[in-house]
């Protein structure tokens, strides 16, 4: 093919992104590492409310990122809405997302969840919580630093910490603590180990459950879905830290993009997602707690009562990720 071609060819199909998205005004894309399943019924209601089409693009958050990228001012994406503080931080530094100013999302949204310039918003709070068997539960641990203790050798299960969810747990220590405390509960952890680290919470889980070790720390909803199919038994919930910080909080959330062509419907999505209508089957459908005050909670995340959260901002536990994964290191949990 020739040059010249070739050029025709390119600008044929960036004219056609151009005209597809000056029509489609009442269309709305979502890029998303989220699981549709989780996501689908929430925005199916909003379509059927407000007549907006909703594209959803799912997959893993970090080849969406890079996606986003390379599509440049032409991506279809209105949208990026993912999971965990530290991955909405990474998005923001890459310098993809809107600024919005938002009455609506401010007042919905508590301010340790939201990007201090308003980059991105907390839609559900993620809660990385203690889980113990039978075992474990005759003298519970009371924060993540005293399963680090003697008491605990051989007995702990952990995720890796190449998982994003550990690395902001890690980041929330070094926010509170001491470059050194940390060091001294990621070591006593890797210490106490009574297996090699797993690639999945639910996994870690099914260690404890069995036996294999009598204690690990997950997000919570892990548990909640094998409590909901009826397969949680010998696994009870620990609020970690609740005479000190409180227990580590994380998020989901999302922003617009600054390359969306309807930004104005966009904030509009948001804006809905975290009021009252959404926000609780946003936090539902994945067992997951709503960011906004006062809402009705799943009937298990109910039986597990009210606990004392950690209040830092979430934006720190991306300012600190690089730090935790080298702490992470340095302590040898792998
Ligand atoms: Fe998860």
């Amino acid at each position: 093919m020739n040059l010249p071609k070739l050029y025709q060819i390119l600008a044929f199909s960036l004219f056609l992104t151009a005209c597809d998205q000056s029509v489609n005004q009442d269309t709305l894309t979502v890029y998303t590492s989220r699981q549709p399943q989780l996501i689908e019924p929430i925005l199916d209601k909003y379509s059927e409310a407000t007549g907006i089409d909703i594209v959803l693009l799912s997959g893993n958050a970090q080849q969406l990122l890079e996606r986003i990228e390379v599509e440049g001012i032409n991506s279809p994406a209105d949208l990026f809405i993912t999971v965990d503080a530290g991955v909405l931080w990474q998005a923001s530094q890459a310098n993809i997302f809107e600024p919005i100013s938002s009455s609506i999302l401010t007042n919905n949204i508590p301010k340790n969840f939201r990007d201090p310039e308003g980059k991105w918003f907390g839609l559900s709070k993620r809660i990385r919580a203690i889980v113990v068997n039978d075992k474990g539960n005759q003298a519970p641990p009371k924060s993540y630093h005293e399963l680090a203790g003697k008491q605990w050798k051989n007995r702990l299960c952990l995720r890796t910490s190449a998982k994003v969810y550990n690395q902001s747990l890690i980041a929330s220590m070094l926010f509170r603590l001491s470059e050194e405390e940390t060091h001294k509960i990621l070591s006593g952890w890797s210490n106490n180990l009574a297996t090699k680290v797993f690639s999945s919470d639910t996994l870690a889980l099914k260690a404890v459950q069995s036996g294999q070790c009598d204690a690990t720390i997950v997000n919570s909803y892990y548990l909640g879905r094998l409590i909901d199919q009826q397969i949680g038994n010998n696994l009870s919930i620990i609020w970690p830290d609740q005479e000190s910080f409180g227990v580590h909080v994380n998020i989901s959330g999302g922003g617009v993009l600054k390359t969306s062509n309807n930004k104005a419907e966009a904030v509009k999505l948001l804006e809905w997602l975290s009021g009252k209508e959404a926000q609780k089957d946003y936090a539902f459908i994945n067992l997951e707690y709503p960011v906004l005050q006062d809402q009705e909670l799943h009937p298990i995340l109910k039986s597990w009562g009210n606990f004392k959260e950690d209040t830092m901002p979430v934006h720190q536990l991306g300012v600190l990720q690089r730090q935790a994964v080298l702490a992470a290191r340095k302590a040898d949990y792998n």
